[in-house]
């Protein structure tokens, strides 16, 4: 998946818990190869193969993992859009993008994002996206998925605690050895020595989407690896989004989102989600919080 997952499970016996570490693996390994859009024969690059062409039947856990993805579409006027990834031949955020795409190039691929031209078929469990060159891909809800998938597993062979941690993105469930709850340090991207403070993570997970990482400048403006599928510009204004929600996936896709939003609707949105919380650092280094994030040196 391009990232790193650290996995730590609560467990006396040694052996017995680099068993749980090597199954959680497996179960990332077998979510990559089913979401996968550089491997040629995975399903999702099946579905993008067909687009324009037909529908193409996929193995439920796809069908629904897509099912959620224009969920969240939805929750979030479609700031979130996992079709955003034809975007992907004209915004390249590895370096090797020298100029600015032209508006053209940019007009020209945007036409072909819109979550409301993937065609879901229950019946036959179908996925087809409606315009030719149109393209899915799961770069920011894919990473979240698998590390809930894979806490699913060790849960249900009895691990009661456990954390995982995908380049920085936490996932937890039960408690540290001594009884403590687990917990999360947030810092400030632009002055990473100084965190806000220690927050405990009863369960679930805590995503960050940051812009410091992938991005690129032109002309002195700072583009994010975070596309606005309705311009098909990259969203600038916030270089951090931080979420908390019980699950890895949801946390991950709103994290993305956020930065599309921007920080008015965003936290707006997310107030408006039970059991979801969300800190953000706007490009001015100013933090927004949502209603109930109790941070007590966050001014700092
Ligand atoms: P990171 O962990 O790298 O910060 P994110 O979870 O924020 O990743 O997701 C960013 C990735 O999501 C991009 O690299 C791209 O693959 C994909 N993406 C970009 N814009 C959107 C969007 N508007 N909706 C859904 N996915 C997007
Ligand atoms: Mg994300």
């Amino acid at each position: 998946m391009g990232t790193r997952f650290d996995i730590s499970v609560v467990e006396k016996d040694s052996l017995k818990a680099n068993d749980y570490i090597d199954l959680a693996i497996e179960e990332i390994s077998r979510i990559e190869k089913l979401i996968s859009s550089w491997d040629k024969n995975s399903q999702t690059s099946l579905i993008n193969k067909n687009a324009g062409i037909e529908p193409v039947k996929v193995d439920a856990e796809l069908f629904n993992l897509i099912k959620r993805s224009l969920i969240i579409s939805k929750l979030t006027d479609g700031a979130f859009d996992i079709s955003y990834a034809s975007m992907d031949k004209i915004w390249k955020f590895d370096g090797s993008m020298k100029v600015m795409p032209t508006e053209t190039a940019i007009k020209v691929s945007v036409a072909k994002v819109g979550y409301q031209n993937i065609i879901l078929n229950d019946e036959n469990q179908t996925v087809f996206l409606k315009l030719k060159g149109m393209k899915i891909g799961f770069g920011a809800i894919g990473k979240g998925y698998a590390a809930d998938k894979a806490k699913e597993l060790l849960i249900s062979k009895g691990v009661k605690a456990g954390i995982m941690n995908a380049s920085g993105d936490m996932n937890t469930w039960g408690k540290q050895p001594n009884g403590d709850y687990w917990k999360v340090a947030i810092t400030n991207p632009l002055n990473k020595k100084n965190a806000f403070g220690l927050l405990p993570i009863k369960s679930g997970a805590v995503v960050t989407s940051g812009n410091y990482e992938k991005y690129q400048v032109f002309n002195g403006k700072r583009y994010s690896h975070i596309i606005d599928p309705r311009t098909g510009y990259p969203s600038s204004g916030i270089i951090s989004a931080t979420v908390f929600a019980p699950k890895a996936e949801l946390a991950d896709a709103l994290a993305t989102s956020i930065f599309v939003m921007g920080v008015e609707t965003g936290i707006d949105r997310i107030n408006q989600i039970p059991k979801v919380e969300c800190i953000i650092i706007d490009e001015n280094g100013g933090i927004h919080k949502s209603e109930h994030i109790n941070i007590k040196n966050i001014n700092k």
